[in-house]
């Protein structure tokens, strides 16, 4: 039993290489390569042939002959012949999967990360309505007004799919590696995650997904979060609400404040403290209040910070074990909040 398994998934594992290396191929032929590496030749007496210096064996007279539309090769002073990845096999001394790999990277277009990112953020928008858990995720954490879902781009990663989407749209298995959509085996790095697309200056960079289950419930793409979540919209205000949450922003923004922004966790990297701190203003710090008085303790640091700058600040306290996004979750309304803004210390 076990052992038809692997063959199974070793067959599928061996058609998806079979499928890499068709669209490798076809991205770049071997006479381009060749040429890429200085090879010189002249078309053959017939048909689509090139002949040059064998660069796999040395010679004065050419045997090196290239079938460009059959997209292979064979020398007649050393016998050697196959196609692209044998002779990169051949020439750089490499195995069969190195050479796949050594030529991705070469026929890889730049990627622009942001391009990237777009792309992901659109599919997993598109997945949102197709499942339920992640409606009812949303509903569970108050998130409920289509306009808010369709503000934010928020979308869903059910796991397992984004990759072969993207391959579809002709992007390359090692750039979707680096930014971190794919994991080392290569699935998806997102899997039942809400996402939340973190932009700056206009373009996504960097992806938030909340997992809808209890496991490791926080994450981020490698590197950057960027600077304060939806910062642009809120950079002229005199006064902000500064919230830990995603969720926390969006039940806000539901109940009709629009002078929020986020940190995206109770620590500000360097290029969010200095938004906050970019001209005079006044920032309502409201952490969560829970048990163990870290939001809290964050907050008192962060206004000390703040204040340190010129910066004035006020403390939203929320009832106890709240934050934000329970504090509407559970009823609370603008009105309620509104009270708690006023009623903020210095
Ligand atoms: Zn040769």
């Amino acid at each position: 039993m076990l052992a038809t398994f692997s063959y199974v998934r070793l067959q599928r594992q061996n058609c998806v290489v079979r499928e890499d290396v068709e669209k490798l191929k076809q991205r770049l032929s071997l006479l381009d390569y060749l040429r890429q590496q200085n090879w010189v030749a002249r078309p053959a007496a017939h048909g689509p042939e090139f002949l040059g210096l064998c660069p796999l064996h040395p010679e004065t007279r050419p045997s090196f002959y290239v079938n460009a539309r059959k997209n292979f090769f064979y020398c007649h002073g050393c016998g050697q012949g196959g196609d692209l990845i044998r002779f990169v096999q051949l020439s750089r001394h490499l195995s069969f999967r190195e050479s796949l790999a050594y030529l991705e990277q070469q026929s890889a277009p730049p990627t622009d990360s942001a391009a990237v990112l777009e792309q992901a953020a659109t599919f997993y928008q598109q997945q949102l309505d197709r499942y339920a858990e992640a409606l009812r995720y949303l509903q569970q954490r108050g998130l409920r007004d289509p306009a808010l879902i369709k503000e934010l781009r928020i979308g869903y990663a059910p796991g397992g799919s984004l990759r072969r989407h993207l391959t579809a749209l002709g992007y390359s298995f090692n750039p979707l590696q680096r930014l971190g959509l794919l994991n080392q085996k290569g699935h998806d790095a997102f899997y039942r995650r809400v996402i939340f697309p973190c932009c700056q200056g206009g373009r996504i960079v960097n992806l938030y997904g909340r997992s809808i289950t209890a496991a490791f419930a926080h994450r981020f793409l490698p590197g950057s979060k960027g600077g304060l979540y939806a910062w642009e919209q809120v950079q002229q205000c005199p006064e902000v609400i500064l919230v830990e949450g995603v969720f926390d922003y969006a039940v806000l923004w539901q109940a009709g404040f629009r002078h929020i922004t986020c940190s995206l966790g109770t620590h500000l990297n360097a290029d969010q403290f200095r938004q906050l701190c970019d001209r005079p203003r006044t920032v309502y710090l409201s952490f969560d209040v829970d048990a163990n008085g870290s939001g809290q303790q964050s907050s008192q640091q962060l206004a000390q910070r703040l204040c340190a700058q010129g910066i004035a600040t006020r403390r939203v306290l929320l009832p106890d074990g709240h934050d934000p996004n329970s504090f509407f979750v559970q009823g609370g309304d603008a009105g309620q909040f509104q009270a708690l803004l006023e009623a903020a210390q210095p």
